[in-house]
């Protein structure tokens, strides 16, 4: 089976499950495919692509879940960066990110653990830190 998101010709949508790509044109072509809001048969594939999907006048709801998905895209990969490039150093994060500040090591990007305390004491005293969020974060 697959799953579709169709839109009627007022822009509806809604999702239909079809057991394949040629049945889902046929049944579409057909006219055997009705939008559950106005019965109107004039009914197309959505396109899946989130600038489209953001382009929907009434689903405010839709536009944030692609707003989401984009941004977790980009936390991933903005993380695997960090995590091919930098130096992991745990729970040593703050005294490693205190002693590259100060200079008394060589000066090199890391990344670690620390907590919300932790975290804001580096950036009283000045420390560059940003917080690298996980990509299993679902509030927004
Ligand atoms: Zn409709």
């Amino acid at each position: 089976m697959i799953r579709y998101t169709l839109m009627c010709d007022k822009d509806h949508d809604f999702e239909g499950w079809f057991p394949g790509i040629e049945a889902c044109d046929k049944q579409l072509s057909a006219g055997l495919v009705s939008c559950p809001d106005c019965n109107s048969t004039k009914v197309r594939k959505a396109l899946m692509a989130p600038a489209v999907a953001t382009k929907k006048q009434d689903s405010a709801m839709d536009k944030r879940q692609v707003a989401m998905a984009a941004q977790q895209a980009v936390m991933a990969k903005l993380r695997e960066h960090v995590e091919n490039n930098f130096e992991h150093v745990g729970d040593q994060f703050p005294e490693e990110a205190r002693r590259i500040h100060y200079g008394e090591t060589e000066k090199r990007d890391i990344y670690g653990e620390a907590s919300v305390e932790e975290a804001r004491e580096l950036v009283e005293e000045g420390v560059e830190i940003a917080p690298l969020p996980g990509p299993t974060r679902t509030d927004a």
